[in-house]
């Protein structure tokens, strides 16, 4: 699978979903899934665009409930984070059960467990920015719950090569098959694993009933650990032209709408915060994925550097005196902060 940056074909991979379809094989590694989450959670679409435009094209609720269900579970974890805050960073239930380590799994991080599919998985991720949603699943257990890791630094692992990577479900969803957002850890074994991604491997160290797997002894090849150094290369900018008699627009990677306020006579910035990525790094193609995807906004510029700078730029502007303006609750001088589609969820400072 490739993802396009290209809006128009965004919105044509859209028309294509088949909610019938995707109930049925959604599961399975070629199932059809929609791929849409990269776009979904950098706010280039809405859930409820897919929605409607499901509705439009003549399906009937009971048709779309399965894709409904599943694109409210991201709507349900950025509720989550609105509501914990930081908490999202800590155990949120209870604290994961046995624990041996809080370092990185190095098999998993090379693809080299030896269970073809989790390794092929894994390659992908590197080379496409996506994983299918159980394989994150198996990933995740094989590493909480078999090679007993706290879950924290595996989920910035995969966040840092996610093109969709979203802190709250990727945090959430890690929790999840732990045992620290759950009453219970999710376990998958090679049966599973053979049925949903259409392969037939035995003898592995998942090949065992499920009552096995909680008590079982450490696999070998899962005892390797790594502490991995994930850093942020952003691209080197100019500071931006401003026309401080306007306002100021500003997008980060999580809202990218090419429609958002697309008829205002505005300056429009997308703001890469070095103090943001510091925090949250990620891989040099999600950085490209999110300047790629922002050329879809018509007079866009790109700043790699600190909201402040930017306010400063104001100072002697007709917006200075104090005259404010408001989106969703955040006065900034003349700028009008992007927290739009997902509320202040999506926009961690
Ligand atoms: C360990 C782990 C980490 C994850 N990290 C992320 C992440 O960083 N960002 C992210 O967007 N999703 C994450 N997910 C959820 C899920 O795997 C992806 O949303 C899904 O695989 C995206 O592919 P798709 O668009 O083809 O999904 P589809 O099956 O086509 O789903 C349609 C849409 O529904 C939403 N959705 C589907 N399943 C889930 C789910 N379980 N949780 C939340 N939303 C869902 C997504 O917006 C998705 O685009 C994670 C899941 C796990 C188990």
């Amino acid at each position: 699978m490739d993802f396009t940056t290209d809006y128009d074909l965004i919105m044509q991979r859209v028309r294509l979903i088949n909610p019938l379809e995707y109930a049925q094989t959604r599961n399975y590694l070629h199932g059809a899934v929609t791929y849409l989450s990269p776009y979904i959670s950098r706010g280039i679409i809405s859930g409820r665009q897919v929605q409607s435009e499901m509705l439009v094209r003549g399906y009937k609720y009971q048709e779309i409930e399965k894709l409904l269900q599943e694109l409210a579970w991201r709507e349900y974890y950025q509720r989550v984070w609105q509501f914990k805050g930081d908490l999202i960073w800590e155990d949120l239930k209870q604290p994961q059960p046995e624990v041996l380590h809080t370092k990185m799994v190095s098999a998993i991080a090379d693809a080299k467990t030896g269970i073809s599919a989790i390794d092929k998985g894994i390659e992908d991720l590197y080379a496409t920015g996506y994983m299918h949603n159980h394989l994150r699943m198996y990933v995740a257990s094989i590493v909480c719950n078999i090679a007993k890791a706290h879950w924290l630094q595996p989920a910035k692992w995969l966040y840092y090569h996610l093109l969709d990577g979203d802190l709250a479900s990727n945090n959430c969803s890690w929790q999840w098959v732990a045992g620290a957002f759950s009453s219970r850890k999710y376990y998958c074994n090679q049966d599973n694993i053979n049925r949903y991604t259409h392969s037939n491997l035995r003898n592995t160290f998942l090949d065992k009933p499920y009552d096995v797997l909680p008590g079982m002894a450490m696999p070998a090849v899962l005892e390797s650990r790594v502490v991995l150094d994930l850093q942020t290369v952003l691209p080197v900018t100019p500071l931006p032209d401003i026309d401080v008699s306007k306002k100021t627009l500003i997008y980060n990677g999580y809202n990218l709408d090419p429609l958002w306020r697309r008829s205002e006579d505005v300056n429009r910035i997308l703001l890469l915060e070095p103090s943001h990525f510091n925090k949250y790094p990620v891989s040099n193609a999600v950085i490209d994925f999110i300047v790629s995807l922002a050329r879809n906004i018509d007079g866009i510029q790109i700043y790699s550097g600190e909201m402040d700078t930017l306010l400063s730029l104001y100072e002697n502007s007709p917006f200075s005196t104090g005259e404010a303006f408001i989106a969703k609750g955040i006065r900034h001088f003349g700028i009008i902060l992007a927290l739009r589609i997902v509320g202040i969820g999506s926009i961690p400072r």
